[in-house]
C-alpha cells in the first residue's frame, strides 16, 4: 500500500481556490482550484479529441484499462479511505467501503460489457421486411459530464464514471465542492496507470457544474432535487439528454409477522449507516400496532449501542460526523420541529462533539405531517409511526414527493413481494437494507421527485451512455429501383 498524501494543489492563495475542511474537527485537509467556464471548455475540447480512439478500442480493449484501474484502487485503498474520511468526517468503516465498492463495480462491467454493448439483429416484423438485415449499434456519447454530491466522495464518481468509460465515452467529472479530494484521487489513479486521457476533473461550485452542462453531450447528475430541476432546465435549453438521481425519503414497513430482532437491527443499520447520509437511507418507519412497542424497544436498544466517538477516525466507531454544518442544522431542525409538534425523543436528539456530529436518534409519537416525515433529512434519525395494518402503511409510504426505494420486513416473503408491487418507488428490499445498492445486475433509478431517466446497474446502466443507431442493409442483390420509388407505377 502506498501512504503518500493525495496530490492536491497547495500552491495558490488566490480567490479561485476552495479550502476543504474535515467536518469532524474543522482542520483544513486540502485545497482545489476552481475551474472556470474557460478551463471547462478547454478540458471538454481535449476529451473530445481523445474519445474516438478510446471508443475504437472496443469493449475488450477498454476492459484492460479498467482492470488496471481496479488494481490501482486495491493497491491504494488505504490512502483513498483516509482521503474520503478526512474530507467527509464519516466513520472509518463507512469510508473503507468506498474504494471496494468501485473496484467491485469495475469487475461487474468488465465481465459484462461485451455482452451488453454487442450489436443486435432484431427479427423483421413481417415477411416483406425479411429482405433487410436489421442492426442496432450502441455508440457512446462523446463527452459525458458526471456531476456528483458529497455523501460518497469516491463511490459516487465511480458509480457513473465507470459505466460511462466502459461504454466508450470520455468523462468530465465534477465532484461536490464539499468533498473534491477523493475525486482528485480518482483522476490521479486513471493518470497513474497510464490510461488514455479520457477522464478529466472539473472542480468548483455550482458555477463550474453549470459550465460542465454547457459543454458536454450528456449529463449524469446525482444530487438534490432542487439542483436537479435547474440542471433539467439548462439541458432543455440545449436539447441535451440527461439523467438525474435525486433525493429520497425511504420508508420501512414492519409487519406484525416480521422477525422483530432482524427488523430492529436492519433498520438501525439502514437509518444510521454513513450517519444517515445515503440517498436510500431509511428515513421513516411504519410499524403494525401489535409489534410496535417491541420494535421500538429493540430499535432503541440497537441505536443506543452505536459508538460515535469524537473524531470518527477510530475503526471501532459506527457513526461519524455529518459532512457539513448546514446538513447538521437540517437534522437538528427536523428533530426540534417534531418535538415541538408532540413527538418524543427516545434516544439521541442533539448535536454532539466539536465538529458536525449528531447523536443517532429515534423519534416516536410522530405524525405523517411532520417535517421529519415529509422532507429529506439526510441524517441519523429514525421517526417511527404506528399503523393499523399493511394497507395504511402502504398508503402512508406512498404519501411522499419522493420514490427512491423502500424496505418491507415480514415473515412471509411472498407477501413482501406483493407489497413491493404496490409501493411507488424504484427499488424495494425485502427484509434487508441497501441490498439493491450491491446488486449491480439490477437496473434501478428513482421515481417521482427522486429521479428522471435515472438508471444504474445492469445493461441499462451502461447503455444510457450510448446513442442507439439503426442500420438496414439489403439481404439480396438490389434492383435499380424499388417498387415504391419514383416514378410511381
Ligand atoms: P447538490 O444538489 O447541492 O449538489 C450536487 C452537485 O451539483 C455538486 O457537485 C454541486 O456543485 C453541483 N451543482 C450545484 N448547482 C449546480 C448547477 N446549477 N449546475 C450544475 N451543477 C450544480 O447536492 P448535495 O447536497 O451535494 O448532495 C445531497 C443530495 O444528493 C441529497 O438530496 C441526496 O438524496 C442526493 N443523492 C441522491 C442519490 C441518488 O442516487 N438518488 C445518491 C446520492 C445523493
Amino acid at each position: 500500500m502506498t501512504t503518500s498524501a493525495p496530490q492536491i494543489d497547495r500552491t495558490a492563495d488566490e480567490p479561485n481556490v476552495i479550502e476543504v475542511p474535515n467536518p469532524a474537527d474543522g482542520t483544513i485537509v486540502g485545497k482545489v482550484q476552481i475551474d472556470t467556464a474557460e478551463t471547462v471548455t478547454t478540458k471538454v475540447a481535449d476529451l473530445r479529441r481523445h474519445q474516438p480512439a478510446w471508443a475504437a478500442l472496443g469493449p475488450s480493449g477498454r476492459k484492460d484499462w479498467l482492470l488496471k484501474f481496479q488494481d490501482w484502487i486495491f493497491d491504494n485503498a488505504d490512502r483513498i479511505t483516509a482521503t474520503v474520511q478526512s474530507e467527509s468526517g464519516k466513520a472509518r468503516v463507512d469510508a473503507s467501503v468506498e474504494p471496494l465498492f468501485v473496484a467491485d463495480l469495475i469487475g461487474y462491467y468488465a465481465r459484462n460489457a461485451e455482452k451488453f454493448l454487442a450489436e443486435q439483429h432484431p427479427t423483421p416484423h413481417n415477411p416483406l421486411a425479411k429482405v433487410k438485415k436489421l442492426t442496432t449499434v450502441y455508440r457512446p456519447y462523446p463527452v459525458v459530464g458526471v456531476i456528483t454530491p458529497w455523501n460518497f466522495p469516491f463511490a459516487m464518481p465511480g458509480l457513473d464514471v465507470i459505466p460511462a468509460l466502459t461504454a466508450g465515452a470520455a468523462v468530465l467529472l465534477k465532484p461536490s465542492e464539499v468533498t473534491p479530494l477523493s475525486a482528485v484521487e480518482f483522476a490521479r489513479g486513471w493518470t497513474e496507470i497510464g490510461a488514455p486521457p479520457v477522464l478529466a476533473l472539473a472542480t468548483g461550485r455550482g458555477g463550474t457544474g453549470a459550465a460542465v452542462v454547457e459543454n458536454v453531450d450528456y449529463v449524469q447528475f446525482t444530487g438534490s432535487t432542487r439542483t436537479g430541476r435547474s440542471i433539467a432546465k439548462a439541458c432543455a435549453e440545449r436539447l441535451l439528454p440527461y439523467s438525474l438521481e435525486l433525493g429520497g425519503k425511504d420508508p420501512a414497513i414492519v409487519l406484525a409477522d416480521a422477525d422483530i430482532d432482524r427488523a430492529a437491527a436492519g433498520i438501525a443499520y439502514g437509518g444510521m449507516f454513513n450517519s444517515g447520509q445515503v440517498c436510500i437511507s431509511i428515513e421513516r418507519v411504519y410499524v403494525e400496532a401489535p409489534v410496535y412497542q417491541e420494535f421500538v424497544d429493540k430499535l432503541t436498544r440497537n441505536v443506543a449501542e452505536l459508538r460515535q466517538g469524537q473524531d470518527g477516525k477510530d475503526i471501532e466507531h459506527d457513526v461519524g460526523a455529518m459532512a457539513t454544518q448546514t446538513q447538521r442544522d437540517i437534522v437538528a431542525r427536523h428533530v426540534d420541529e417534531a418535538v415541538a409538534a408532540g413527538a418524543q425523543v427516545v434516544v439521541g436528539g442533539k448535536p454532539t462533539g466539536v465538529g458536525t456530529f449528531f447523536e443517532p436518534t429515534v423519534l416516536v409519537d410522530v405524525t405523517q405531517d411532520m417535517s421529519c416525515v415529509q422532507e429529506e433529512t439526510f441524517g441519523p434519525t429514525l421517526p417511527v409511526i404506528k399503523v393499523a395494518d399493511a394497507d395504511e402503511a402502504i398508503r402512508l409510504a406512498n404519501d411522499s414527493q419522493y420514490g427512491l426505494s423502500a424496505t418491507v420486513w415480514t415473515g412471509d416473503r411472498n407477501r413482501g413481494e406483493q407489497i413491493a408491487r404496490r409501493l411507488d418507488v424504484g427499488a424495494v428490499n425485502i427484509n434487508d437494507a441497501f441490498a439493491n445498492l450491491f446488486s449491480y445486475a439490477l437496473p434501478m433509478g428513482g421515481w417521482k421527485d427522486s429521479g428522471v431517466g435515472a438508471r444504474w446497474g445492469g445493461a441499462a446502466g451502461l447503455l444510457k451512455y450510448c446513442r442507439v443507431q439503426a442500420i438496414t442493409t439489403p439481404r439480396l442483390p438490389t434492383q435499380t429501383k424499388e417498387l415504391l420509388w419514383f416514378p410511381y407505377s
